[in-house]
């Protein structure tokens, strides 16, 4: 997928813009945005080629990484269209 390959009408933000200082806790349930352990793993979001985009219908490309647990603070500082209910 390019860049003119996104639709118009999803947003995305580099993940770098909104990661702090990571802190790997070694968990498996661990906040992509600081890395801290999450207790109740309930939002997530969705990377494309390193940014994270307000869709979560799946991009049919190579460069669609998947869905990845968000803290609850950290993802309160995302725009509510960036997060996602884990299912
Ligand atoms: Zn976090």
């Amino acid at each position: 997928m390019k860049k003119h390959d996104i639709n118009r009408w999803i947003f995305e933000i580099p993940l770098e813009d909104i990661q702090k200082p990571y802190e790997d806790s070694g968990h498996t349930n661990t906040c992509i945005c600081c890395g801290k352990k999450i207790r109740q793993n309930k939002y997530c979001v969705h990377l494309v080629n390193g940014n994270l985009v307000s869709t979560d219908q799946p991009f049919a490309s190579d460069e669609d990484m998947g869905f990845y647990p968000i803290g609850n603070s950290c993802k309160n500082q995302l725009p509510n269209n960036f997060y996602f209910f884990m299912t």
